[in-house]
């Protein structure tokens, strides 16, 4: 009998748990490390879109997900004091794609997919710090002086990766120009109702709500600001309030509902795409290979994508060169275009001209239903290998 092939996968996020899972599932001996000393526990929400559904159906891992979230049921476009602009048929776009788009507490997310890996696959508190490359594999070293060999390393290690630095040097991060505040809350209010999504519209700001199911609200807010990275420092529950004032009542009720430590705050960053996601034994996923800003709701659905196209081709694809090529040429056209598409709609959506956020609200309210349909219907399906 052959020995399992070995794989390390640096980084316990979306990304290098889905890859984990799926390398397992076909006969794959998997360690993970994570720098962290445990999963991450605290954190908002986030959408894992019929894409990322139809993905972790194709291994098997979509039911733990699908029962700790909350089906996305409607999706509203309002102006900021709730004034409705348009919807989005989401819901039904799920239902033609034959997979849900739903919102999920992220530490629910994470412990869904963990809970699907054999025991002792994840060691947490270790952090990978580089690799050396080896005839027949790679040596990957750790911060406590130890190393590990394995037929194939996975740099899942998200927006700051080390083995993306090691494998394509300095490629710095582009600021998006606004900062993002983001929570969890308990909230029971007339509009949440089950499966709520709105989008609420300023000038330069913009304020999401989403029902995440058993009483839990996800909200975030974006504000421009001329020194994001600076201003991401500091939390201030006021500071939030000030910018939202005079906003729709449900915007101001999530945010005086959440205690000012349940708030993150941060600056939104991508980088510019690259071509190269593997060298030799090394591969990137998930924001490690390409990061970028949250308005299509699609980095951790592109990294679980990854995870999966991934294990697909090193299954059919006995050279592992050779499948982690392909894997690079299958995957960069589409997360590459939805990194760009994403910058381009960030700059739609955080408008502040008068003229501007005037013509964007009429665009949106004269396309017709059939339009967002199409148009999202492609970014929200996924393909597995025919
Ligand atoms: C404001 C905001 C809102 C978002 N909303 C959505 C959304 O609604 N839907 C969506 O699909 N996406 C959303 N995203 C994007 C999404 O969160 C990321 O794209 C996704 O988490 C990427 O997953 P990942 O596994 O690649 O990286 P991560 O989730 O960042 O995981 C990387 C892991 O690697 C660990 N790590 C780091 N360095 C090392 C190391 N050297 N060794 C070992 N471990 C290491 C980290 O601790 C972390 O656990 C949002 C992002 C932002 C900023």
């Amino acid at each position: 009998m052959t020995e399992p092939r070995k794989a390390i996968v640096a980084g316990a996020g979306i990304g290098g748990l889905t890859a984990a899972i799926a390398l397992q599932r076909a006969g794959w001996q998997v360690k993970v490390f994570e720098a962290a000393p445990t999963l991450r526990t605290s954190g908002s929400g986030l959408s894992v879109m019929a894409n990322a559904m139809a993905a972790l159906h194709s291994i098997d891992a979509h039911v733990p997900v699908e029962q700790a979230g909350q089906v996305i049921q409607q999706f509203f476009f309002k102006k900021h004091n709730g004034d409705p602009i348009t919807s989005m048929p989401i819901h039904a776009i799920g239902e033609q794609l034959g997979h849900p788009n739903i919102n999920i507490q992220r530490p629910l997310l994470l412990r869904a997919l963990a809970r699907q890996l054999t025991p002792d696959t994840l060691t947490t508190g270790l952090r990978c710090v580089g690799y050396a490359h080896r005839p027949d594999g790679v040596e990957v070293s750790f911060e406590d002086g130890s190393t590990h060999q394995a037929d194939l390393l996975i740099g899942a290690d998200g927006l700051n990766s080390v083995i993306r630095q090691q494998m394509l040097g300095e490629t710095p991060t582009r600021p998006s120009g606004y900062i993002a505040w983001l929570a969890l809350t308990p909230l029971s209010h007339p509009v949440m109702t089950e499966g709520y999504v709105a989008h609420y519209w300023g000038r330069g700001k913009r304020f999401g709500l989403c029902d995440v199911g058993d009483g839990q609200a996800y909200w975030w807010g974006t504000c421009n600001h001329d020194n994001a990275a600076q201003a991401a420092l500091s939390i201030s529950k006021q500071e939030v309030l000030g910018a939202y004032a005079g906003w729709a009542p449900e915007v101001i009720a999530a945010i005086e509902a959440t205690p000012e430590s349940a708030i993150l705050k941060m600056h939104a960053r991508d980088r510019e795409p690259v071509e190269q996601f593997c060298e030799g034994h090394v591969v990137l996923l998930g924001d490690a290979a390409h990061p970028m800003l949250p308005s299509l709701g699609q980095g951790a659905a592109q990294a679980i994508e990854d995870a999966v196209v991934l294990a697909e081709h090193l299954a059919r694809i006995p050279d592992l060169r050779s499948a982690l090529a392909q894997y690079q040429a299958r995957r960069h056209p589409r997360v590459n275009g939805i990194v760009n598409a994403a910058r381009f709609m960030s700059g739609i959506e955080q408008a502040e001209s008068r003229l501007l956020c005037w013509l964007r609200e009429w665009y949106f309210r004269l396309t017709p239903q059939s339009s967002f349909r199409k148009k999202n219907v492609d970014i929200l399906s996924f393909k597995p290998i025919a």
